[in-house]
């Protein structure tokens, strides 16, 4: 059994919302911007491709993505084999191959950098698979595009999550480390630490990585200036941008930094854009290109997805209990995932009465324990880890090879309906780049049964059934086949 550390999960039950994350709830709902920009003039359609390079052995080729371009106007773009096609300055050439030790760019990279990095820097609306190395098409376009000479914030990006913004964050210095480009966070404060706005001295980092709250605030109160805004970045848009989710926040900022810097470029970069999400972008993000991948091609090869049927909650819990703990550090690290902070809570505690140590973030804890629980579990201090959708889009953890849904994500306003976008996101938490992983959805009663129908029908997938929720040959096969054991 791996040493695990225990945290108590408050099992206060509050209005919920997508990722259950509370503080950074979208604000003025009313009276959404009036927004001018113009439609869309997409017109080639072509498929590029990359040539075959040669990977790791462990990797299982997030290369063979099918990734589709559309781009707007005349210019023409290459894709690139190498960093070094990409005309990268030599401080980031040195951050991609000595601190992140990777060898060439992925495929969304070799595509989409080029159709950032090329003049007229366009905007981009881009869809890639789940651990495909977005960050590194965002961070990387951030990084080259920023003038060092000028010190003052020139890139924003921004995230749905206080726990994707500082990962995000760490990426780019990482990958930034040679280039004496400075950054900051945008997230809210540790409660004892807060300070108003407008006690804060202006920002003067060149790239601010946060949350649409916090750097909506910042711009406000003029703490963050947009005045040399080049380039504006939306991790998981789709949720930036959806109705439910950070819309009106999105649009104000957008609107307010379009209004002040004469061309800002706008990427837009998720794992999904469902149509509803797609037709608004083309309705608000001006000229750009475009990268897109059909739902049916979306589910990760290498993470194989299971169902179990458990006769009651009991039996989930001693699914995860035997069959999951048991096997401790012979797996690698596993999130599992629930619907709302009452069910973490209550998971955690029927896990710890029995004997074992997990820890769970949830949004109704503070935030300096919601960062010391993700960075325990980062730095491998701990091997199980009970999540609501807070960690569902854009965690990255490597070691992660296993996702439990103990509870199928539904929609908020309709509980028989599968949240499609957010199973994929769960589900993309295991298999980064290319890694082998499992998930298992365990399945209580006949609502969730057709839930898992519905998903398996959307993403035009089979999942395979676990025969018996209690045979642990059941569960080693499983996890056989998933090449974990
Ligand atoms: P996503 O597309 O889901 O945002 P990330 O950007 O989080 O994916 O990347 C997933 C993982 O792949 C990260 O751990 C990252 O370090 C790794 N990665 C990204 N690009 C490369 C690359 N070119 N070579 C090797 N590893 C990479
Ligand atoms: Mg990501």
């Amino acid at each position: 059994m791996a040493e695990l550390k225990s945290n108590s999960a408050p099992s206060a039950e509050r209005k919920l919302h997508w990722a259950d994350e509370a503080e950074e709830e979208a604000t003025s709902k009313s009276a959404p911007p009036k927004l001018s920009w113009g439609e869309v003039a997409a017109s080639s359609v072509d498929a590029l491709s990359i040539c075959e390079t040669e990977f790791n052995g462990f990797l299982d080729e997030p290369e063979a993505l099918n990734i589709n371009a559309v781009t707007t106007g005349d210019t023409p773009y290459t894709s690139a084999s190498t960093f070094e096609d990409l005309k990268l300055t030599p401080a980031l050439l040195k951050g991609l191959y000595t601190d992140l030790k990777f060898q060439h760019p992925s495929k969304i990279q070799a595509i989409s950098l080029p159709m950032i990095l090329t003049p007229p820097y366009k905007n981009l609306v881009a869809q890639a698979h789940n651990g495909s190395g977005k960050t590194t098409c965002f961070v990387l376009g951030m990084l080259s595009r920023v003038d060092p000479n000028l010190k003052a914030p020139q890139a924003i990006c921004i995230c749905p999550t206080r726990e994707l913004a500082i990962q995000n964050l760490e990426v780019l210095r990482k990958m930034g480390k040679h280039t004496g480009i400075t950054s900051e966070c945008a997230v809210p404060m540790d409660s004892t630490k807060y300070m108003s706005f407008a006690k804060r001295p202006p920002v003067t980092a060149q790239i601010v990585i946060g949350t649409p709250g916090t750097i909506k605030k910042g711009i406000s109160a003029k703490k963050l200036s947009i005045g040399s805004m080049k380039i504006l970045v939306f991790d998981e848009a789709d949720h930036m941008l959806a109705e439910d989710g950070f819309k009106d926040d999105s649009l104000r900022i957008m609107k307010d930094i379009q209004r002040i810097s004469d061309h800002c470029q706008v990427l837009l970069f998720s794992a999904t854009f469902n149509q509803i999400v797609k037709n608004f972008v083309a309705r608000v993000i001006n000229d750009h290109n475009q990268l897109f991948v059909k739902k049916e091609e979306l589910s990760l090869e290498s993470v194989k997805q299971y169902k179990v049927d458990c006769p009651d909650e009991l039996s989930k819990v001693m699914v995860i209990k035997d069959r999951i703990l048991e096997l401790g550090e012979n797996l690698g690290q596993t999130i599992i995932f629930v619907r709302t902070r009452h069910s973490a809570s209550t998971l955690h505690k029927s896990l710890v009465e029995l004997g074992y140590e997990v820890t769970t973030i949830q949004g109704a804890l503070k935030q300096e324990d919601r960062d010391k629980i993700v960075k325990e579990f980062k730095d491998g201090l701990t091997q199980v880890l009970i999540s609501t959708d807070l960690l569902a889009r854009g965690f990255d953890q490597q070691q992660v090879n296993l996702v439990i849904n103990y509870e199928l994500p539904v929609k908020h306003e309709n509980h028989s309906e599968p949240d499609y976008e957010v199973y994929l996101h769960r589900i993309g938490r295991a298999g980064r780049f290319g890694r082998k992983g499992a998930v298992f959805n365990l399945l209580m009663g006949g609502r969730d049964e057709m839930l898992m129908e519905k998903i398996e029908r959307h993403f035009n997938s089979q999942t395979a059934q676990v025969a018996a929720w209690n045979n642990a040959e059941d569960f080693k096969g499983a996890l056989k086949a998933a090449g974990l054991l």
